[in-house]
C-alpha cells in the first residue's frame, strides 16, 4: 500500500475501520471455504459404509483418528446396527449426527448412544415429540453426551477428515425432511455428499448458497432414499458423482427408489448402488481415488 492511501486509511473513524477488517476477513474465509486448490494430501485410508438397515439410514465413516455415524437406522433394524459396528470393531464414535427426527434415521439412537462411547452428537434445530425422538434426548441427557446444534457453514475436523456442514441453510422449512443435516465429507481430494433426506427446496438452498464453491463429489449418498421428491437435475448437474448409493429397503412400501430417479442417474452417468439389491455398501478412498472394497 502507497503511503498516501496509508495515511488515508489511518484518518478513517475507528468503527470504519474495523468494518473494513471485518468485511476483508470474512470475505477471505468465504472465499477459502470449499475452494481450497491444492487438496490436502492425506497417508491413510478412510472407508465409507453405508450399512444395510432396511427402510432407513446409516453410514459409519472410518478414519485412523476416529469414527463418525450420520444417522441410526429404524427401531426394527437396532440389533442389526449394533452387530454391524461391533462386526467393525467400533467403540468410541467422534461424532454422531442424527440428520433429522424422523424414525428411520434415529430409530437406534438410543442403542448407539447407550452402548458406544458417543463425544459429540450433532442435530438440526427441528425437535419433535415422538417417542423416538425422546427416548434419543433421553439416552443423551443420561450419558451426559456433548450435543451441538447444526449450522450451515460450519466445519468439523477429525483428524484429516473433513465434515462441511452445508445445510440445513434455513430452520423455516415446512417439510421436515428439508430440515436434513446435509454434510460433504472431504478426506484429501476425495468428497462424499451425505444428502440425508434433503429434498428439491432445501438442495436449491445449498446450491444458491454454496453454488459457486466446489461441491461436486466423488459419491453422493441420495437423499430420501431415492425419492423423485430430491435429487433435481440441478443438484445432480452440480455435484457431478461418479456414484449415487441409495439407501433403502426390498420392496418398500414408497416404492424407494422413484423410477424417474434411477433413470436420471443413468443419464447424467452416474452409477447406483443400491442397499436393498446389495445389501452394505463399503467404499475406500486413498485421498485421491474411491473405489468400492469387496470382501
Ligand atoms: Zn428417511
Amino acid at each position: 500500500m502507497r503511503r498516501s492511501s496509508a495515511k488515508k486509511l489511518a484518518k478513517l473513524p475507528v468503527p470504519v475501520l474495523l468494518a473494513i477488517i471485518v468485511i476483508a476477513i470474512i470475505a477471505v474465509a468465504a472465499q477459502r471455504f470449499l475452494t481450497s486448490e491444492t487438496p490436502p494430501s492425506v497417508v491413510d485410508s478412510a472407508e465409507f459404509h453405508f450399512i444395510d438397515v432396511g427402510q432407513g439410514d446409516a453410514v459409519l465413516i472410518r478414519t485412523p483418528s476416529g469414527d463418525v455415524l450420520i444417522d441410526a437406522g429404524k427401531n426394527s433394524s437396532e440389533e442389526a446396527l449394533d452387530a454391524y459396528l461391533k462386526a467393525q470393531g467400533v467403540k468410541a464414535i467422534e461424532y454422531a449426527i442424527f440428520t433429522h427426527p424422523h424414525e428411520d434415521h434415529i430409530g437406534g439412537a438410543d442403542m448407539v448412544i447407550n452402548n458406544y462411547d458417543i463425544k459429540n452428537v450433532i442435530l438440526p434445530n427441528c425437535p419433535s415429540t415422538t417417542k423416538t425422538y425422546t427416548n434419543m434426548l433421553s439416552a443423551i441427557s443420561k450419558k451426559n453426551v456433548t450435543t451441538k446444534e447444526a449450522h450451515s457453514g460450519d466445519k468439523y475436523r477429525i483428524g484429516e477428515l473433513v465434515l462441511n456442514i452445508l445445510g440445513p441453510v434455513r430452520n423455516d422449512y415446512e417439510e421436515v425432511n428439508d430440515h436434513s443435516i446435509v454434510i460433504l465429507a472431504e478426506w484429501g481430494g476425495t468428497r462424499v455428499m451425505l444428502a440425508g433426506d434433503a429434498e428439491l427446496e432445501a438442495e436449491n438452498d445449498i446450491l444458491e448458497k454454496f453454488g459457486n464453491s466446489n461441491i461436486n463429489c466423488n459419491i453422493l449418498k441420495l437423499g430420501h432414499h431415492g425419492s423423485s421428491s430430491s435429487s433435481g437435475e440441478k443438484w445432480l448437474k452440480a455435484l457431478d458423482p461418479d456414484i449415487g448409493i441409495i439407501c433403502c429397503g426390498k420392496d418398500n412400501e414408497y416404492g424407494h427408489p422413484h423410477s424417474e430417479i434411477v433413470e436420471r442417474l443413468s443419464k447424467h452417468g452416474i452409477k447406483s448402488y443400491r442397499t436393498d439389491e446389495l445389501g452394505s455398501l463399503v467404499f475406500v478412498s486413498d485421498g485421491s481415488t474411491v473405489s468400492q472394497k469387496k470382501d
